[in-house]
């Protein structure tokens, strides 16, 4: 379903950030990059949505398809409305605005009122933590609740495929579970989904393969079983011997 070749990504002449991705997300399975800080795992999803822009980097060389689609460069709003939605890192929600308002800011592409109602209605039935605290100020929700909030304000706009980063940012263990048991039945119910993590134990147990990135390159790939038993990833990501 998406398809990087060669992706290559800067900030700078001297911030190359992402030197050559390849990486594929086939429809309907969970595909996760991992890796530490600074590696290149936030750009390489910008790059994909074309958010790298705002911030004043570009992508250099590489192509990016999606659906079939060849879609680098494309307007942001664009990619949305074909079906790929990009969580930022940070829980974004909008603090002043209720739940529900946040969800309706996630439904702004669909013009027909009873659509947004009716997708509404679905977030809630997949998330009915969001419908207790559908009239609540965004900005006094729990981090885990913010982070529920955002995947719902994600599935208003009918994607096919969710890019989400460091879910678990910030998150006491026991809340990070939870936010990962929603994006397990996401995909159970058959979302496709690339998620950036730093903890990689988490990621590796809802993802079906696994890409590992150090320095702007992709180190390490392979099943989540296999990257899970792999000595070099237990010792060095899981930290575990
Ligand atoms: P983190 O988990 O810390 O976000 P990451 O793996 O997602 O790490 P990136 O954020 O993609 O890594 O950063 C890759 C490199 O690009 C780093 O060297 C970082 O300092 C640099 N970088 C990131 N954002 C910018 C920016 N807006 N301007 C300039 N350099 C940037």
């Amino acid at each position: 379903m998406l398809v990087l070749n060669n992706v290559e990504a800067i900030y700078s002449d001297v911030i190359l950030a992402v030197k050559g991705i390849s990486l594929q997300v086939p429809d309907g399975k969970c595909v996760t990059l991992l890796g530490g800080n600074g590696a290149g795992k936030s750009t390489t999803l910008k790059s994909v949505s074309n958010l790298i822009r705002t911030e004043d980097g570009k992508v250099t060389s590489g192509s990016i398809e999606f659906c079939g689609e060849r879609i680098d460069g494309r307007d942001p709003a664009e990619i949305v409305r074909i079906g790929l939605v990009h969580i930022m890192e940070g829980r974004r929600v909008l603090r002043h605005l209720t739940v529900e308002q946040n969800l309706i800011v996630g439904g702004h592409m669909e013009r027909s009122g009873a659509e947004v109602r009716r997708r509404i209605d679905e977030v809630y039935s997949r998330i009915p933590r969001l419908s207790a605290l559908k009239g609540r100020t965004a900005g006094y929700l729990s981090g885990g609740e913010q982070q529920m909030l955002v995947v719902g304000r994600a599935l208003m706009s009918k994607p096919k495929l969710i890019m989400i980063d460091e879910p678990s940012l910030g998150l006491a263990p026991l809340i990070v579970d939870e936010v990962f048991a929603l994006l397990a039945s996401l995909k159970a119910a058959g979302m496709t989904l690339l998620i950036v993590e730093q903890n990689t134990r988490v990621a590796l147990d809802v993802a079906d393969y696994g890409y590992v990135m150090e320095n702007g390159r992709i180190v390490l790939e392979g099943a989540a079983s296999d990257l899970k038993a792999n000595e070099d990833v237990r010792e060095f990501y899981l930290g575990l011997n």
